[in-house]
């Protein structure tokens, strides 16, 4: 049967059977939400095919790829769970439900809830995969966000940021952590993300070039040394976290180092130690400046 949408990017890499789970389980939830629409106008069904396409992203498995299909099944459609348990067994049901679940936690800004109802989430997912449909599901939420009632947006930009983003931070899911907080940013400071995207554009062309050389010559020089890189890349920092870091400097963008970042990844932590004297020998560190990560580890 042809599909309405692509699925070919969420089968890539997996065995017959998987597929044919994940093929199964787009047919199901496409007929399950028949008629349903979202508040943008489009199908329900956009909204579970994203969040399953966004856990195909992540490299999730092809059951937590089903469990992404069906995560709206059981509280938004009047499928019975007996019948999903027919279908797709109790493993898939127990991972619907448990997103149901966390559905139903609001934070509505009380700030002494905030960290019970991290740890709630953190509990209620004791399989660390319904966590993840669940940021899945809210990050496909957050890009759609426009379509949502105005006085509803910035409760679940809030939710976002001091959840959703947090928990991703902690299960050390970093770059889900940055989109998160960038798509809620907008909703909840406007005024604010303007000033950022504005500070991120006066520094962008210099920034780029910069890092480019930089990380041409950091290249160079470690090949000469003999030493075997994974990957070496660069990155501008995310608007939110630039923000909130420009906020603690009072507002004063140039104490803030880390506007774009370079990164070297090696196979060991000697190699580590040795890539960063070679470049403490190319660029001289700034004093106070240095944290070993490896010797302190960070809670993330
Ligand atoms: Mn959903």
């Amino acid at each position: 049967m042809p599909h309405s949408k692509d699925i070919t990017s969420l089968l890539q890499g997996l065995n017959d059977d998987d597929k044919k789970l994940i093929e199964k389980a787009y047919v199901f939830a496409e007929k399950a939400h028949e008629g349903q629409k979202r508040n943008s106008g489009e199908p329900y069904f956009n909204h579970v095919f994203e969040t399953a396409k966004i856990l195909a992203e992540f490299g999730m498995d092809a059951k937590t790829i089903v469990a992404g299909f069906l995560h709206d099944v059981l509280e938004d459609t009047p499928t019975p769970e007996t019948e999903l348990e027919k279908e797709f067994g109790k493993e898939i049901v127990t991972l619907v439900n448990g997103v149901t679940k966390l559905g139903k936690m609001k934070y509505t800004g009380a700030e002494r809830h905030v960290e019970s109802l991290r740890k709630f989430f953190m509990a209620m997912a004791n399989d660390l995969r319904i966590l993840i449909i669940k940021l899945a599901d809210r990050l496909h939420n957050i890009r759609t966000l426009q379509y949502v009632k105005p006085e509803k947006q910035k409760r679940i930009a809030l939710e976002t940021i001091e959840i959703h983003a947090r928990l991703a931070d902690r299960i050390g899911m970093r770059k889900l952590k940055g989109e998160l907080e960038d798509a809620a940013f907008p909703f909840l400071y406007p005024k604010e993300y303007e000033e950022t995207e504005k500070i991120l554009e006066a520094n962008s062309k210099s920034n780029q070039k910069e890092l480019d050389l930089v990380t041409n010559e950091i290249q160079k020089t470690l090949k000469e040394q003999g030493v075997n890189i994974i990957e070496i890349s660069s990155r501008a920092k995310h608007k939110y976290s630039l923000w909130m870091k420009v906020k603690r400097y009072d507002m004063n963008i140039d104490r803030v180092y880390d506007i774009v970042a370079l990164r070297v990844i090696v196979d060991d932590i000697e190699n580590c130690y040795r890539v960063l004297g070679i470049i403490h020998g190319l660029f001289q560190p700034v004093p106070g400046r240095i944290k070993d990560y490896i010797a302190t580890p960070k809670r993330n």
